[in-house]
């Protein structure tokens, strides 16, 4: 059985892509930082549907946190296959001017430097260089690193920036390994997290604004992610998709 790590799967985009890897195979590792609850709540769906599947906490952004998850996968399951850096943060809207550095290294050390700790987790044991059989990294980057979210939060426009950066770097650097790096930009999706920007309602309020005019579901982002996970993606790496309605 295949095995996958899905950072930030207790609630949305994440706890979308658990339940369909878990349809499609995978062993499911379950990672959340607050909402125990939520995060059961995803493994009890999968194991309700006879698959497999733990729960992790673990805040990402700590790298003492992200090694011990990764060792502890690794030992219950034999093999990461697959990781999904998912798990990302956004704060209350406001122009640049107004954001304190803290505010700044908080989503840095989430979106950017957390994912860049899971991803060399997962490539340290993937790499058919060293002991491993190779895999897939799929990282969640947002449209907002094209657009750039002025008077909204370009921190998180910034950080979402780093990621597309990141993806054609590594995925470059291990292609040769036998792993694929690839990146899903979604964009406006019916989740939690626009409330966290202070706007519960921002996909309705925002909807017109996209080509298909509407937003879009997770499981919608989760499809594209089991894609580029899969063998049907054999020959992609390095490469960000779209997920956006034709924003
Ligand atoms: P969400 O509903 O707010 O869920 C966020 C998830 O991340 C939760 O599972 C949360 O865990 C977890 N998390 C937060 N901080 C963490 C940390 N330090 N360590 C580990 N897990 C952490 O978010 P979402 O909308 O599904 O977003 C998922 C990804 O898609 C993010 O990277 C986001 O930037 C990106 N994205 C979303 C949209 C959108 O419109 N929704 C658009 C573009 C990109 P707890 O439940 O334990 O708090």
């Amino acid at each position: 059985m295949k095995t996958i790590i899905i950072t930030g799967a207790s609630r949305g985009i994440g706890a979308a892509t658990a339940l369909l890897a878990a349809q499609k195979g995978y062993a499911v590792c379950v990672n959340y930082f607050q909402n125990k609850t939520a995060a059961m709540k995803v493994v009890n769906s999968i194991e309700a549907n006879g698959g497999t599947a733990m729960t992790y906490q673990a805040d990402i952004s700590t790298e003492e946190a992200v090694v011990q998850m990764f060792d502890f996968v690794e030992k219950e399951w034999g093999y990461i296959d697959a990781l999904v850096n998912n798990a990302g943060i956004l704060e209350k809207q406001m122009e640049f001017w107004q954001m304190d550095l803290a505010r700044m290294e908080r989503i840095f050390a989430v979106n950017v430097m957390g994912s860049f700790l899971c991803a060399r987790e997962a490539v340290k044991r993937m790499s058919n260089k060293r002991d491993g059989k190779g895999g897939a990294i799929v990282n969640v980057s947002s449209i907002a690193s094209r657009l750039g979210s002025p008077f909204e939060y370009v921190d998180y426009a910034a950080s979402k920036g780093a990621i597309d950066s990141f993806t054609i770097g590594l995925g470059k650097e291990v292609a040769a390994e036998g792993i694929r790096v690839n990146a899903v930009r979604p964009g406006l999706i019916h989740t939690d997290i626009h409330a966290s920007g202070g706007k519960p309602n921002r996909v309705h309020e925002l909807q017109h604004h996209i080509p298909m005019k509407r937003g879009g579901e997770a499981e919608e982002i989760a499809n594209a992610i089991l894609w580029l996970l899969s063998d049907e993606a054999s020959f992609v790496t390095a490469t960000i998709l779209d997920v956006g309605g034709g924003k």
